[in-house]
């Protein structure tokens, strides 16, 4: 068959490998280049910085226990990951600071401090054991609400609704209207994270061994104005003149550009489809430590969150470590929300991102969507159909191969 893929990120490309050896695919991207959220900077992403630093502007971590699908995938494509530390410190309003217990670990703070912090993390576990009773409900009671009802104004939950800004890349004031419905597992299965990964050679990487080997067709730069369905298959309808008849065609890019490409959306995908809007965002890699020197902090972490003034909220993610240059002089950031604290000389990329704009009439509709795929030769994959991350772009991209007879990931 001929399978067009729309979206070359995470979810189109894997989806694409796993087609690649049954079907004939051509993978549409909108950008001048592949990856969506996996963007690093002299791997997909031009830079002037020295050619052998490896810095990631966006997708960047993983975790193992919870990310089994996608550490196959690494496994098959031979990608070589590095262990992360997962730490997180959170920066409150007061100027107060908590540490988790690995960033209590590598603070390596003299005893009397270090019995505060423990003292401290007992506190908020307790905080956390709260937030897990409250969020003890059935599925179906968690589709229908928006992360407000589980939050408190604890500092344990501020600091979980800013770890949940850092998930989904969404501004801290809207995180509250995010679905519980996907937060609350995600919070609740990183609170058992065991082992955090980056990837050598940065995020791109393994993207990179899925093109390299990929029979089908990649097109960037392509703007499709159209996509008409028949009972024979499905037609593209490009900028100009041009038209392209497929088989069947897998919608892998955000929620919102469905409605958008579809010509003739039925009843059932105007439902669906209707409440998702674009998120549109920008991270910055920079090598700006004041926000560090500011607030005295002696040890950076993979999660550093904060409370800022005016109800927002940012992060920044030590890439040191993270991306394998622990031994340099110069600390490098990836900050998001943190303009106002970063010296616009010192911001050596500014990443523009378009997620979805997670709310609870948008999400609703994800398990009917991927109940559905098949109907009328349309196909949907997409991390946002499973927890948001990277997992859930492989596990999505897996579904819809295994419905249209291609590869899975437990083959040998
Ligand atoms: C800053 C940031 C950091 C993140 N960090 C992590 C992390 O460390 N770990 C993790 O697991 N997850 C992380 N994520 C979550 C990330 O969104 C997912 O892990 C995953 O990369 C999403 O993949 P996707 O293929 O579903 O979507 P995308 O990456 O959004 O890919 C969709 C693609 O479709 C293209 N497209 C859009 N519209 C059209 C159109 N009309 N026609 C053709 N193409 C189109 C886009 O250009 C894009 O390339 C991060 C997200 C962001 C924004």
């Amino acid at each position: 068959m001929r399978i067009a893929i729309i979206g070359g990120g995470s979810a189109g490309l894997v989806c694409a490998h796993l087609l690649d050896s049954v079907h004939d695919v051509v993978v549409f991207e909108r950008q001048p280049m592949l990856g969506g959220h996996v963007r690093t900077l002299n791997g997909n992403v031009p830079s002037e910085l020295d050619p052998s630093l490896r810095l990631d502007a966006g997708v960047i971590e993983f975790e193992v226990r919870n990310f089994p699908r996608l550490m196959r995938l690494f496994d098959k494509l031979g990608c070589e990951t590095r262990p992360v530390a997962g730490t997180t410190t959170f920066w409150t309003r007061d100027g107060e600071h908590h540490l988790s217990p690995g960033s209590i670990r590598r603070a390596q703070d003299p005893w009397p401090k270090r019995l505060g912090q423990l003292i401290d993390l007992i506190g908020l576990r307790m905080q956390g054991l709260a937030f897990d009773r409250r969020t003890a409900l059935p599925d179906d009671v968690l589709e229908s609400l928006p992360l407000s009802e589980c939050l408190t104004d604890a500092d344990m939950d501020r600091w979980a609704a800013l770890l949940t800004m850092y998930a989904y890349s969404i501004p801290y004031e809207r995180v509250p209207d995010m679905p519980a419905a996907l937060t609350v597992p995600m919070l609740r299965a990183f609170e058992r994270a065991e082992s955090w990964v980056s990837l050598k050679g940065g995020a791109w990487c393994y993207l990179h061994r899925i093109v390299e080997s990929l029979r089908g067709e990649v097109r960037l730069n392509q703007v499709i104005t159209g996509v008409t369905r028949d009972a024979d298959g499905v037609t593209l309808n490009m900028l100009g003149p041009d038209v392209e008849r497929f088989d069947k065609v897998v919608f892998a890019a955000p929620p919102d550009q469905t409605l958008k490409l579809l010509t003739d959306p039925s009843e059932a995908e105007l439902r669906r489809f209707g409440g998702w809007k674009p998120n549109h965002i920008q991270t910055l890699v920079h090598c700006d430590s004041g926000m560090y020197e500011r607030r005295g902090i002696q040890v950076a972490t993979e999660f550093d969150v904060y409370e800022l003034s005016g109800g927002q909220g940012g992060y920044n993610s030590y890439l040191n470590d993270l991306c394998g240059v622990a031994d340099s002089e110069t600390r490098y950031g990836l900050a998001f929300g943190m303009e106002d604290e970063i010296d616009p000389a010192k911001v050596l990329h500014r990443q523009k991102h378009h997620t979805p704009d997670y709310t609870v009439d948008a999400y609703r509709w994800h398990v009917e969507v991927s109940a559905t795929n098949g109907e009328n030769h349309t196909f949907h994959a997409g991390a946002w159909l499973g927890n948001g991350l990277q997992e859930g772009a492989v596990v999505s991209a897996e579904a819809v191969s295994r419905l249209l007879g291609g590869d899975s990931l437990d083959e040998p």
